[in-house]
């Protein structure tokens, strides 16, 4: 079960974590983030430090220890358990402010960035202790590894983890960080931002969980962007190759990274609501339920890069020598299409755009088109339903669509829009394939 910012954020909504965690008798590793606010503070901390800002790092400091003091105040009710959190609260803030005297690196900045799930997980389990709930706190450090590639070490990871579990095994409930791990180097890192649903699939992968529960404060994977829509529906059940899909959108739910772990032990994921527990929630698992479209989801702030030259025609390699460019330059491209003398290809960030461009124009024209969204139709076989083409284009008529990818995957098919028409586009489709709002 992994609770993220929010559902932490605040003391009674801690209470309602631990009323969650013990509604059965089930064994369980319970993986919690940060308090919300807690890693923006703390990158701010660190950002502050790398300008040499000491000043400005201990005023940030100070604050971040002031909200964490009020915070177990209301939190815990008896002496014993406040000094105990008041001794937690002290520790972390003592090394925080250690560090603004110590010459700054991108080392210290990992230990910096870890200190709020080493609080909130330390502060929760003080709770848990107070209200006589049994459990063990499992330091994610001691199992949790990435290589030099930064990739999680799954199988290090069942070993460490299976062996720690063994020796408490009359323990039911652990208490654990998301985010937080260690490096090749052995050196305090973490899973990058919003990681913690990645602990929780790599945890719930390496012990083969019968299900892996991420709590967050939404009632699952809508079928389209709530802030755009006026009617959205709960979805109620995706593939792990669905959710794959949608998860380049849906990053403010899921970790993108998250879905392998569980896919590749088959653990089925669940996206449930920490406010409204009873709700359905979305599962995502082996198999996809029902047919047909489930999800409309938008990026927009995509550049489209067009190369057309009449070299391609009948040539081989040409692909090739242009995917090339973007490799040089780690950067991704995410939709492609092609016709006999020109490929477009779309990419999500223009910080190698103008030496990318440079080194495509031996190959032919290039155009750049910036500020254009991709708009991702996922489903199940919506690759091979000819009804869901038809009712697609009729209902854009209205809509100039500049790229159109399908076929690449029976579960996708992939739009490109200039950023204007990004929200008529969402709501046209959510009358189109959903008859909502
Ligand atoms: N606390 C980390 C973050 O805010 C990890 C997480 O919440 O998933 O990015
Ligand atoms: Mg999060």
């Amino acid at each position: 079960m992994k609770f993220g910012g929010t559902s932490v954020g605040k003391p009674e909504r801690m209470y309602q974590v631990a009323d969650l965690i013990t509604r059965d008798n089930e064994s369980k590793i319970v993986v919690l983030s940060a308090l919300s606010g807690t890693t923006n503070a703390l990158v701010g901390i660190g950002d502050a430090l790398a300008k040499n800002s000491k000043e400005d790092a201990k005023t940030q400091i100070d604050k971040l220890e002031a909200h964490y003091h009020s915070f177990i105040a209301e939190l815990v009710k008896t002496p014993a358990a406040l000094a105990k959190a008041k001794a937690i609260v002290g520790e972390h803030f003592e090394f925080l402010n250690i560090i603004t005297k110590i010459s700054f690196n991108e080392a210290l900045n990992k230990d910096i960035l870890a200190q709020g799930e080493l609080l909130s997980t330390k502060l929760f389990s003080t709770y848990l202790e107070e209200k006589g709930i049994d459990h063990y706190l499992l330091p994610a450090l001691d199992f949790m590894s990435i290589d030099a590639n930064d990739e999680p070490q799954l199988s290090a990871i069942k070993t460490k983890l299976s062996q720690l579990l063994k020796n408490h095994s009359d323990k039911k409930m652990f208490i654990t960080q998301g985010y937080i791990c260690r490096n090749s180097k052995g050196e305090v890192d973490n899973l990058k931002r919003g990681g913690s649903d990645y602990t929780a699939s790599l945890i719930a992968a390496a012990i083969k969980a019968t299900v892996c529960e991420i709590w967050t404060d939404i009632d699952g994977m809508h079928n389209n962007d709530p802030r755009i829509v006026k009617k959205t529906v709960a979805i109620e059940q995706l593939s792990f190759d669905e959710a794959a899909e949608l998860a380049y959108f849906g990053a403010k739910i899921l970790h993108p990274t998250c879905i392998w772990p569980a896919q590749h032990e088959n653990v089925p994921v669940k996206l449930l609501n920490t406010m409204q527990p009873d709700a359905a929630g979305t599962v995502i698992r082996d198999e996809a339920g029902s047919e047909g479209v489930k999800a409309i989801a938008a990026k927009d702030g995509i550049i489209a890069i067009k190369i057309k030259s009449s070299r391609m025609l009948l040539a081989y390699g040409f692909l090739r020598k242009i995917f090339e460019v973007f490799e040089k330059y780690r950067t991704p491209i995410d939709m492609i299409t092609t016709s006999e003398v020109a490929v477009s290809v779309t990419i999500d960030t223009d910080v190698n755009l103008a030496a990318i461009v440079k080194e495509l124009e031996p190959f032919g024209t290039i155009e750049v088109d910036k500020n254009q969204t991709i708009v991702s139709i996922v489903g199940n076989k919506i690759g091979s339903s000819a009804d869901v083409l038809s009712k697609l284009f009729d209902t854009l008529k209205p809509v100039p669509v500049s790229m159109v990818s399908y076929g690449g995957s029976p579960h996708n098919i992939s739009l490109l829009v200039a950023d204007q028409y990004k929200i008529q586009t969402l709501q046209l489709l959510n009358s189109g394939l959903f008859g909502l709002e």
